[in-house]
């Protein structure tokens, strides 16, 4: 109770804000009603595996490591925005949202899997070191709050700061397989099921990459799991 009146004297004092359009909103609301209306929520038939409508399906690509991937929402023009509000800094907790946008897919989709932890997409070192966070943990971490699992740290790295989202498909899928390693305990994994974050799911190379690598050491399967997914044109 104490905990809610002093944060809602913190809102009183420094309104929260919509992470797409900047207009102050309500206590505890990360969105305004214009802006959620705008999101393009994937109501259309869904690709079971990529998460992604049918006709953006990136399934037939690459030998797919993870069980499945869901979203909430397509990752366009607009909500670029709020994503970059989080990768730059100017609007950290818009995680808390991202979160609360994708815990119902969770929820619906994933509701007869025994999830047991939940890991982020890695961030290279000395750019986590630079930003001080890496954004997709922020949203893992979130996501573990609201779904009470708990989150693992430090066990997927990423060895190169090479930027994956200008390549192309082919290229980005090869660069995957380099950027991403695995840390030298994750004995914890053996046998689990793994519920993998990240922000944004393009080719969903990276996600897979990360998959693979972690039932190589023994997890029994991998469920990934982003806000925002991309939409072939
Ligand atoms: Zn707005
Ligand atoms: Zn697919």
């Amino acid at each position: 109770m104490r905990g809610k009146l002093f944060k809602r004297l913190i809102w009183l004092l420094f309104p929260q804000r919509c992470v797409f359009c900047n207009k102050i909103t309500g206590f505890e609301e990360y969105c305004c009603k214009r802006c959620a209306e705008q999101l393009n929520k994937l109501d259309q038939p869904i690709c079971k595996v990529c998460g992604k409508p049918l006709k953006s399906c990136v399934c037939s690509y690459q030998k797919l490591f993870f069980r499945r991937c869901v979203s909430a929402a397509e990752y366009d023009a607009f909500t670029e925005r709020g994503v970059l509000k989080l990768k730059t800094g100017i609007q950290r907790d818009a995680a808390t949202y991202f979160a609360a946008l994708l815990q119902p897919v969770v929820e619906r989709e994933y509701d007869k899997i025994k999830l047991d932890y939940i890991l982020a997409v890695p961030m290279e070192r000395n750019k986590r070191r630079r930003q001080g966070y890496n954004h997709a943990e922020e949203i893992a971490k979130e996501l573990s709050n609201k779904l009470n699992l708990p989150f693992l740290p430090g066990i997927l790295m990423r060895n190169s700061a090479v930027p994956l989202h200008t390549m192309d498909r082919e290229e980005r899928i090869r660069q995957a397989s380099l950027c991403y390693e695995i840390s030298s305990q994750p004995s914890r994994l053996i046998g689990k099921t793994i519920l993998l974050v990240d922000d944004v799911v393009t080719t969903a190379s990276t996600l897979n990459r990360c998959a693979e690598l972690l039932l190589s050491c023994g997890a029994a399967q991998v469920y990934c799991a982003a806000p925002f997914t991309t939409l072939l044109k």
